[in-house]
């Protein structure tokens, strides 16, 4: 059984639920990090924030400093899911294989889309195994990236499936949607088909954490 909380609540850079065409950048994006307590662990699943203001949301949030942190996990490759990941100073970086791989073969290729990532913080990176801590599971979800995880996992609510990018928001996953870009949006659709049943509550990559039967 994990505790969390909501660290940032995220947000899309555009969002066509919202009548925005996907053709224009109207704000930052900005990931859902995720606070996950539980079996001796503090986890922060993907951290969205600068060193000092991550600090400020664990204070606000449960009370607790960056170096209390154990575990950080980010859910694929993309620089807004690990934008201050060694800001944790007693804490592993985890990442799932397929996207940490793809880090270190085609580095100058990311670079190109995230200009902003540090080579010298991802070679601190870790594969994530298949559980990162006691009944926390690392959940293949491809399609947005090819290696694009979530995590599975117990808690006061029930049965919790974050999503990172796999899903984006409430409204992405009940329009069974994937967002307008990714590595293979067919597949993509079809993984968000494949988790329909299985979470009592989503936290999804860009949005609030929402019901699943209430948004089916
Ligand atoms: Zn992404």
């Amino acid at each position: 059984m994990y505790i969390w909380h909501t660290l940032t609540v995220g947000h899309l850079s555009r969002n066509k639920f919202w009548g925005e065409s996907n053709d224009v950048a109207y704000r930052a994006p900005l990931a859902t990090s995720t606070l996950l307590l539980g079996h001796g662990e503090v986890i922060v699943a993907d951290p969205s924030l600068p060193g000092a203001a991550m600090e400020k949301a664990l204070l606000d949030a449960a009370g607790l400093s960056l170096a209390d942190v154990t575990l950080v996990f980010s859910t694929h490759n993309h620089l807004d899911h690990h934008v201050d990941p060694l800001c944790f100073p007693n804490a592993r970086w985890l990442m799932p294989r397929v996207d940490l791989t793809y880090l270190h073969e085609h580095w100058d290729e990311h670079k190109r889309s995230f200009p902003g990532d540090d080579w010298e913080a991802v070679q601190r990176c870790e594969i994530a195994g298949d559980e990162i801590a006691p009944e926390l599971f690392v959940v293949p979800l491809p399609g947005h990236t090819a290696g694009t995880s979530g995590l599975r996992f117990c808690a006061p609510e029930g049965r919790v499936l974050l999503t990172g990018d796999a899903v984006m928001t409430r409204e992405f996953y009940k329009a069974g949607e994937p967002y307008f870009f990714g590595w293979d949006n067919d597949l993509a659709k079809q993984t968000i088909a494949r988790l329909r049943g299985t979470a009592d509550v989503l936290i999804p990559g860009h949005g609030e954490p929402f019901l699943t039967r209430a948004w089916e």
